[in-house]
């Protein structure tokens, strides 16, 4: 058990702990169930991209799964090796590009024929080969939430197979461009298999065509989305998932890339809040906490649900609203909650949040984010301190008149 209490009191609300050993434990769960194959965990970065959680993960052998070029130079400052750092991201811009490039990292992720172009060329004003692989839209319904679908045509993500396979045909005549890898991602949250698999099965196709004109590709790379329980639903196991994509690669001798991040960190991340006021507008129950939507957005953005509990608190339990102080009406993290009696002070924990929780902060209402604290063999430790009011105003004070 974690000693919330402990921890609140020592660093502060509202605070984001993440247990360390949890982390470890998905990581080399996933890792395990593809044992059969060279395979690369590559972590997306995107979804905690705190760096001693970054260096946890590199230290387990992770590689990276990046968006931007801030999160290539997190990964490398972290100590994630180059050759196993992937760069993603349907708009790169040229110095990203560029840097990616210098960086020589394993490859670039290309998104559209026009980058593509835009990938060519920065190469050849380099002077050097660019390893590339292309995201594949296999247009498959990944059946969970729109806004963190992206295997459909309709979403803005990756190009259509026959596109990818113009693509490969003139990356490989092409001086500049190596093609080493393809790629799929068909979403976030995924509970189902049977999407997973059918995009597998479209892509190992495109991969078996391309053999035939002497294409040989050598990293297969199946992206993220393995869903994690936040409330009861029921997730994919993950030596189920890693025995379907091995068994639709049969015969294909590639390197397995997968990108988790949620499966990784979602739940191994607790934010916690202090209880400020009680407040009963006619019928309606409010809790207002002093952690908000500049925290965690995800129940304003997403209608997320997360557990929450009230610490060391048996008494009888109403609905309430549990809301943050800004001003928005979409800042809450709870609607009609079972909680118990709270008053001044008391201890909130919100569960689930590990992976798009502090990353996706903001300053709104010139709130300082809150630190982060990693839990590892029974010690605690600050792994990103508290923002104060100077860290705020740093890039405006001067420019005052
Ligand atoms: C966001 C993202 C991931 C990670 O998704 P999770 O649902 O957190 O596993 C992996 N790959 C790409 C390309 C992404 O954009």
């Amino acid at each position: 058990m974690i000693n919330f209490s402990h921890l609140a009191e020592k660093y502060q609300t509202p605070l984001y702990v993440y247990d360390f050993d949890a982390i470890a434990q998905q990581y080399e769960t996933l890792k395990e169930a593809f044992r059969a194959r060279k395979a690369i965990m590559a972590f997306a970065i995107k979804s905690n991209s705190n760096l001693s959680v970054v260096q946890h993960l590199a230290k387990l052998g992770a590689g990276a799964d990046c968006v931007s070029i801030g999160e290539v130079r997190r990964a490398l400052l972290a100590g994630v090796p180059k050759y196993k750092i992937i760069f993603s991201g349907v708009g790169k811009q040229d110095h990203e590009i560029k840097e990616a490039l210098e960086s020589d990292i394993l490859f670039i992720n290309l998104e559209s024929e026009a980058e593509f172009e835009r990938v060519e060329m920065i190469a050849k004003e380099l002077g050097l080969q660019a390893r590339i692989s292309i995201r594949v839209n296999p247009n498959i319904d990944p059946k969970t939430h729109p806004y963190i679908s992206t295997g459909l045509h309709g979403n803005k993500f990756g190009v259509e197979i026959n596109a990818a396979k113009r693509m490969y045909l003139k990356a490989k005549k092409s001086e500049h461009l190596d093609p080493v890898g393809i790629h799929f991602h068909i979403g976030s949250q995924l509970t189902e298999l049977e999407p997973i698999r059918e995009a597998t099965e479209i892509v190992a196709d495109l991969v078996r065509t391309l053999q035939a004109v002497d294409i040989n590709l050598k990293f297969f790379d199946v992206g993220g989305g393995l869903g994690v329980t936040y409330e009861n639903e029921v997730t994919i196991d993950p030596k189920e998932y890693a025995q379907a994509i091995l068994a639709t690669m049969r015969g294909l001798d590639m390197t397995i890339i997968c990108e988790p991040g949620r499966f990784i960190t979602a739940n191994a991340g607790y934010f916690l809040t202090r209880v400020m006021y009680e407040k009963q507008n006619d019928e309606k129950r409010f809790v207002i906490v002093d952690g908000a939507m500049n925290d965690l957005i995800r129940p304003s953005l997403y209608s997320a649900y997360h557990k929450i509990e009230a610490v060391d608190n048996e008494s009888e339990k109403s609905p309430a609203d549990i809301v943050g102080p800004v001003c928005e009406s979409g800042d809450f993290f709870a609607k009609e909650r079972l909680m118990p009696r709270l008053k001044h002070n008391d201890l909130i924990v919100v569960y689930s949040a590990g992976a798009y929780g502090f990353g996706m902060g903001s300053n709104y209402n010139t709130r300082g984010r809150a630190a982060e604290v990693a839990l590892e063999e029974g010690k605690d430790r600050v792994i990103r301190r508290r923002e104060s009011f100077d860290d705020l105003v740093a890039l405006e004070k001067e420019f005052l008149l």
